[in-house]
């Protein structure tokens, strides 16, 4: 199979030095990379800015802004894929203007305005005559099976990977992490707490799972 698999965070420009991020450090999309390698499949990792050394045998296509992350996924798609496990904390939003120059703190900088990023699988334009599996993360600190299962619907996802982000064992930038998989026909899965590389192995698995049951 051939993976598209996305990880870390995106950086999103206020002026040449300053940005927006958050807190992923890519090592679970790093280690998903490395499990599918492993099993013997073909893996492009779509990754923002981290400092993880890239898994030997994938592809790495480097991007900083949820943009760019956009058009490297939709490209990527385009010219074939089995899989896309969209393992990226995308920003959400983003400054409206990027200020071409240092803002000088004589100058101040008081407010920035901010809108909304272009949401990468839902404006996901997938090919008719080949059927991509889906696989979405969500990391949520309230109502986790509410806001998974509303995700799972609207970003047309096979299942999603959800992960309690108010614990501080797992989850952002730990090697640890707890989840619990939401599948398209209502049924769940909990991967109790464990390495980020064996619950990457797990959710190869479930996307191998159902390639072939089609
Ligand atoms: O940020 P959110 O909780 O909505 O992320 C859920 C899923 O959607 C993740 O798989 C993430 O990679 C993806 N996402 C996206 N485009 C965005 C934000 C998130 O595809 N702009």
């Amino acid at each position: 199979m051939r993976f598209l698999i996305t990880a870390g965070p995106t950086r999103e420009p206020i002026d040449p030095v300053r940005f927006i991020s958050n807190r992923s450090s890519g090592k679970m999309g790093y280690a998903l990379a490395a499990a599918a390698l492993a099993a013997g499949h073909e893996v492009t990792l779509i990754s923002g800015p981290v400092c993880i050394a890239p898994p030997a045998g994938a592809e790495m296509v480097r991007v900083n802004t949820a943009d760019e992350m956009a058009d490297a996924v939709q490209s990527r798609i385009n010219t074939g894929c089995d899989a896309l496990v969209m393992c990226a904390a995308v920003a959400d939003f983003k400054p409206r203007e990027v200020r071409a120059h240092k803002i000088k703190k004589h100058e101040g900088m008081d407010r920035i305005e901010l809108v909304p990023t272009r949401d990468i699988l839902s404006t996901l334009a997938l090919p008719h005559d080949h059927r991509v599996i889906i696989v979405g993360f969500a990391a949520e600190s309230d109502s986790l099976t509410e806001n998974a299962l509303k995700k799972l619907r609207e970003k047309q996802c096979d299942f999603i990977c959800a992960n309690d982000i108010t614990r501080m064992d797992t989850g952002f930038d730990a090697d640890a992490n707890e989840l619990t998989l939401f599948f398209r026909d209502g049924s769940q899965r909990h991967l109790a707490r464990d390495s980020k590389v064996n619950l990457a192995r797990e959710i190869i698995k479930n996307c191998i799972n159902i390639a072939e049951k089609r």
